[in-house]
């Protein structure tokens, strides 16, 4: 039987209109909108489109959007002033400072500087330690935007297999994190794991975050499993086309002969982690303000 297919796009789409109607009640409770600053470095050309469609998508949910263009040659003291400054602006509830930067400015000092409890993004030390010992923080977008998508499809993931292929801090790390959490008996895998499609095959819930594409074919997947893809590839171009197709770290069509349910590439993860990052933006407007965060969140 053919996998349900997980829209990711539609459960994104519902997400933020429950979230810019949450804000519309903070902002009546508050006496302002929340407020979401995203500082972009350089002129990477698909962090500007990044960066745009965040900005268009936090003013859809009834919310103020701050950019802070700043030149490739920025340097690390100017681009932490910018931070503090945005620290210190009650109007901002969330900052996010788009990555990569350019190769002269270290990251994790970058990120270190936000103060945690505006790191929308969930990605300071901080609130990786909070995530980890279970106290209210922020969680990344990309990985609580899949558990979101698991929930819904399965309910409670207690006593389940899961296996998360990939240990970046940013997915596959916070994933499992967050799998553990939910009771599910979790494995991580990545570069070295020996065996990886036997492994694989254990598991009733499978979050590919490679970024190899279609990597995971139907042969690695136990019969029903949940398959939540991450990876974003694009193929080479085919003769004639500017731009190559994008797919998954899963190959979509076999796998979904298999699978019980499975996220497409695009649709599925991508659209979700916008929408988290509103939601993350408003928890976070709700906490600066003193009010309670609505449990729908
Ligand atoms: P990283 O490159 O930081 O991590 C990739 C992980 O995959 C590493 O842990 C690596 O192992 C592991 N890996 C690499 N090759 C293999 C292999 N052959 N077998 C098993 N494991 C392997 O990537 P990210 O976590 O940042 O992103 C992963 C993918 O998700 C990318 O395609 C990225 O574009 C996509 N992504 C999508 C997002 C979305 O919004 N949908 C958001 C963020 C990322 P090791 O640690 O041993 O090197």
């Amino acid at each position: 039987m053919a996998a349900t297919r997980i829209d990711g796009k539609a459960f994104a789409a519902s997400l933020r209109e429950r979230v810019g109607a949450s804000a519309a009640e903070f902002a009546k409770a508050a006496g302002r909108k929340p407020g979401l600053a995203v500082v972009l470095v350089g002129d990477d050309p698909a962090s500007q489109v990044y960066v745009g469609s965040k900005g268009k998508a936090t003013l859809a949910a009834n919310m103020n959007s701050y950019e802070h263009r700043l030149p490739d040659d920025t340097s690390a003291a100017d681009l932490l002033a910018v931070v503090e400054q945005l620290n210190a602006d009650d109007a901002v509830d969330g900052i996010l400072v788009q990555l990569p930067l350019p190769e002269h400015l270290d990251e994790q000092s970058i990120i270190a500087a936000i103060s945690p409890d505006k790191d929308v993004d969930g990605f300071h030390v901080i609130n990786a330690g909070r995530l980890s010992v279970g106290q209210a923080g922020f969680v990344p977008c990309t990985p609580l935007g899949c558990m979101m998508l698991l929930t819904d499809r399965l309910g409670d993931l207690s006593g389940l297999e899961a296996v998360v292929i990939g240990r970046s801090n940013i997915v596959g790390k916070p994933m499992a994190q967050l799998l553990v959490d939910a009771n599910a008996t979790v494995t991580i895998a990545h570069s070295r794991t020996r065996d990886l499609a036997a492994v694989v095959k254990r598991a009733d819930i499978v979050v590919a975050a490679v970024g190899r594409p279609e990597m995971i074919g139907k042969d690695w997947l136990k019969d029903g499993a949940t398959v939540i893809d991450v990876g974003i590839n694009r193929l080479p171009p085919e003769p004639g086309k500017e731009k190559g197709k994008l797919v998954g770290d899963v190959a979509y069509d076999e796998a979904a002969e298999v699978a019980g349910a499975i996220t497409p590439v695009p649709g599925g993860v991508g659209p979700m982690t916008i929408a988290v990052l509103l939601r993350n933006t408003l928890v976070a407007a709700y906490r600066n303000a003193g009010l309670t965060v609505p449990e729908a969140l």
